[in-house]
């Protein structure tokens, strides 16, 4: 089942203040409270999802939360899972200098809310191991608001402008005395834009934009994690009648590999080596993950877990032109399913190794075994 938008439960705009936001959940917990509608299924379910949204909407971090990414702020799942809702700082937000600054978004501060700043969009995006290496080019379309084509975001009908709000007088708020206080309050006539548009546009009734679905080039540099996040300044939903855009934000999933483990910037590689190499030495041929193949040399006598350091095959490094290392563990692997040759061979081998000296694990392990038994008849 679908959640309702929070700001539409309260019946209030997503520009509200406090107050109304405080006025509207009172207004609507009187209508909805089981005291007043026994039995009521209805009113039951809508008093709960009253105060949900109550809950996140007074809280000035849930609420952000709540702007950046609407009810997938407060699910599990994903690689948001964890960050909790303020900070999403528990991601690598790499992109932050790279796109922040140069693109110029019109970043706004922490505490300030620019009222008509399009909200933020959040985009996951699933890349394998090889994308993550050698770096990506994806094209992702994403639904969207945009700017009104008609109107050119203004919202107002074509020749005409918005005009200064004669509530107001263009502040965008109103004083009221109550009692011995003076109060002051967004403008109802203008919802504290301190324009209101006589005619409004027809495409976009008035908002100056419209919904769309968008498509965007992402550029995915190499090196990049699983949780990794890419923020694009300015290529969220568009404003509200020429206001700031607000940001898309992109996290990276890496999926697990069939053959490889990353670890930070190296890749360890289980390579399974027949017995006969591991005795005698050779050499094996193993793939890397830039798609070639390396050749390790096997040194006479290799046991299982022995590793091999291949510098330079790993990762690729987030700006740099350094590779982390691969890493091979020999798996040395018991012959299984033997001819009738094969079994006379190692049987004569069995009898020609004698003592346990061609097995130093054996040798060190029994020598162990023997330091017991002597220690308990101590
Ligand atoms: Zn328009
Ligand atoms: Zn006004």
């Amino acid at each position: 089942m679908s959640k309702r938008d929070y700001y539409d439960v309260l019946g209030v705009d997503r520009q509200a203040e406090a107050d109304d936001l405080k006025k509207a959940y009172r207004k609507l917990a009187m209508k909805y409270h089981p005291d007043r509608n026994p039995d009521d299924k209805d009113a039951e379910h809508k008093f709960k999802e009253l105060n949900e949204a109550y809950e996140v909407l007074k809280d000035e971090q849930k609420r952000a939360a709540y702007d950046r990414f609407g009810h997938a702020a407060f699910e599990g799942g994903g690689p948001g899972q964890g960050a909790g809702f303020g900070g999403f700082g528990g991601f690598a937000d790499i992109f932050e200098e790279m796109f922040g600054e140069v693109m110029g978004g019109g970043r706004r501060g922490g505490g300030g809310r620019s009222s008509n700043r399009g909200a933020d969009l959040r985009y996951t995006m699933d890349i394998s191991l090889e994308d993550a290496f050698a770096g990506k080019k994806a094209t992702i379309h994403i639904p969207t608001s945009v700017i009104c084509d008609t109107c050119s975001g203004s919202g107002a009908k074509d020749g005409t402008q918005a005009k200064a709000c004669g509530t107001c007088g263009g502040l965008g708020r109103v004083r009221a005395q109550q009692g011995f206080f003076t109060i002051e309050r967004t403008c109802p006539t203008c919802n504290g834009q301190g324009k209101v548009i006589a005619d409004p546009c027809g495409a976009c009734s008035g908002s100056g934009r419209v919904r769309r679905d968008k498509t965007l080039e992402v550029t995915i540099p190499a090196g990049v994690e699983d949780g990794t996040r890419i923020r694009l300044a300015g290529e969220g939903e568009a404003g509200l009648r020429g206001g700031p855009p607000g940001d898309l934000y992109i996290f990276l999933s890496v999926a697990a590999h069939r053959l490889f483990h990353r670890e930070g910037a190296n890749i360890h590689c289980r390579v399974p080596i027949p017995m006969t190499t591991g005795a005698l030495g050779g050499a094996i041929e193993v793939p890397s993950i830039d798609g070639a193949r390396a050749k390790v040399t096997i040194p006479a006598g290799t046991q299982t877990g022995t590793q091999f350091r291949l510098r330079g095959k790993g990762m690729s490094v987030l700006r740099s032109p350094a590779r982390g290392d691969m890493f091979i563990q020999a798996v040395v692997e018991t012959p299984m399913n033997l001819t009738k040759k094969q079994r006379e061979l190692l049987e004569s081998f069995a009898k020609e190794a004698g003592d346990d000296s061609t097995s130093p694990e054996s040798h060190g392990f029994f020598k162990k075994v023997k330091e017991f038994f002597e220690d308990l008849t101590d």
